[in-house]
């Protein structure tokens, strides 16, 4: 479903070049829960930007559903990002707006109807279990419950594709557990391939069907978690 076919990027700095990326090949099949892990620094960010386009390589193609988008411009671009939720370490919530109007707001800059952008927003709300939270403003809400509410954005234009930037590194062990059993409850039940960088073994344990190792912007290591994961 998700193919990076030869990536490399390059970053141009006042510095000088630095090569985030290097002769980056994977597939994630669809519905899979992968995993990117490896050190601060390595590319992983770098990496998943490139699936959205956040990022363009500076050379290799990425192919979704056997489409080469790698030049998406305009009005592909956009249906593209559409498709692909993303969730960050810091929840990227707007502070200024309600939690009701942060799930709308996706729904609403694509020109939905506003009854008809509350009414999905509420029933995204009860999938993340923050109905009675509509209301708050983030500054209210812990940091376990604003990631759920960020999840609940990031699911506001039916993405099949979610990725997902240390999103739980910010939260403590129990509401770490917690997220990422939401997380594979949506891979579950409403099929959504997950991407999932970490930094944290234990995290790609609870949650990846397969990972990929990065290192100094090169894919080191990939296969099955528990066989990568656990070889000596
Ligand atoms: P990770 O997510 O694994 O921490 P990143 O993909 O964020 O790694 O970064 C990989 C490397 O690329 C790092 O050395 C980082 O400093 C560099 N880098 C990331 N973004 C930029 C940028 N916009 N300009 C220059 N260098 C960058
Ligand atoms: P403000 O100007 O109020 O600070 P920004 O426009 O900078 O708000 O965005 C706040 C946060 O919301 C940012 O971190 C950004 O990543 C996130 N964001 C912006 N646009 C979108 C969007 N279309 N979907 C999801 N998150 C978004």
């Amino acid at each position: 479903m998700i193919e990076l076919d030869h990536l490399e990027k390059v970053y141009l700095a006042r510095e000088g070049s630095h090569r985030a990326l290097h002769d980056v090949s994977l597939t994630i099949g669809e519905g899979e829960i992968f995993g990117i892990i490896g050190q601060s620094g390595a590319g992983k960010s770098t990496l998943v930007r490139c699936i959205n386009l956040l990022e363009r390589p500076t050379s290799g193609r990425i192919l979704i559903d056997g489409v080469d988008v790698t030049n998406y411009q305009g009005r592909d671009l956009r249906r593209l990002r559409e498709g692909i939720g993303m969730i960050f370490q810091n929840f990227s919530l707007f502070q200024q707006r309600t939690v009701l109007d942060n799930v709308m707001f996706p729904l609403t800059i694509r020109g939905e109807k506003k009854d008809h952008a509350k009414k999905r927003a509420l029933e995204l709300l009860d999938v993340v279990e923050l109905a009675d939270k509509a209301h708050r403003y983030p500054s209210e809400l812990s940091g376990g419950q604003q990631q759920r509410v960020a999840i609940a954005r990031a699911l506001a234009n039916n993405p099949r594709i979610m990725l997902c930037d240390e999103a739980t590194s910010a939260l403590d062990t129990r509401t770490t557990v917690s997220v990422l059993n939401l997380l594979a409850k949506i891979n579950k039940e409403l099929g959504v391939t997950l991407v999932v960088i970490t930094h944290s073994l234990a995290v790609a344990r609870h949650i990846c069907d397969r990972v990929a190792v990065i290192d100094e912007g090169v894919i080191v290591e990939e296969g099955p978690t528990r066989q990568v994961l656990e070889n000596p």
